[in-house]
């Protein structure tokens, strides 16, 4: 089975563990390349990214972690860690980081002051059709005001994307491992292995 790493320098890691956890999956946190030379995917959580950004140089991490996107590893990416994958990043701190995997345009803060933070239903489209809405959770999230061709949009919120997909990379702008629904977890790794983790999810439920 698939190790499936979780970025842990900074931020809402945990959570995003507990979901990978509840599915059945193996997990572990990262925070060496040592660590990163030992998962098959990554979930990179919300936090803070110019924390995050530092974080990943002063620890050696940043640039083993762009061969290994460069090379195709599934990355998910959440909030903060959306706004590491962009392409480009606005109202960032002029030495943020980012690693360029997804060709977006994130503006940091962009839902504004009156909208540090809000929820809201979305529909997404890789749930499946007549899929139960996701309920979205939006922390002085990032807004996507730019994206290119090859990016496919999976949910959006008031014609804003809010969930992405270039390729192996994902990105949400909300925090999907806030919500109690496993979901978005399990669609992200079924992405990339055969066996069904919503399947399996959906049999331990029945059981209890
Ligand atoms: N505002 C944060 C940033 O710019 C992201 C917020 C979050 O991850 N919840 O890094």
């Amino acid at each position: 089975a698939p190790m499936i790493g979780v970025l842990a320098l900074q931020g809402a890691f945990e959570s995003h563990q507990q979901r990978l956890t509840e599915l059945g999956a193996l997990s572990r946190q990262v925070r060496t390349p040592r660590d990163l030379a030992g998962v098959d995917a990554l979930v990179m959580p919300g936090g803070e990214s110019t924390t995050m950004s530092r974080l990943l140089l002063s620890s050696e991490l940043f640039d083993p972690l762009a061969q290994r996107i460069a090379d195709g590893m599934p990355v998910f990416g959440t909030c903060a860690g959306m706004i590491l994958l962009a392409t480009e990043v606005l109202d960032g701190r002029p030495d943020q980081r980012s690693f360029g995997a997804i060709d977006i345009t994130v503006q940091r803060n962009g839902y504004g002051r009156q909208l540090d933070s809000f929820e809201t239903d979305l529909t997404v489209s890789v749930l499946g059709p007549g899929a139960a809405p996701f309920h979205g959770v939006f922390i002085r999230a990032p807004k996507v005001t730019r994206l290119g061709d090859d990016v496919e949009v999976l949910a959006e919120h008031d014609g804003v994307p809010v969930l992405l997909r270039q390729g192996a990379v994902y990105v949400a702008s909300f925090h999907p491992e806030l919500a109690g629904d496993h979901r978005l977890h399990a669609a992200f790794l079924n992405s990339f292995q055969h066996e069904s983790f919503s399947e399996r999810h959906d049999a331990q439920t029945e059981n209890t």
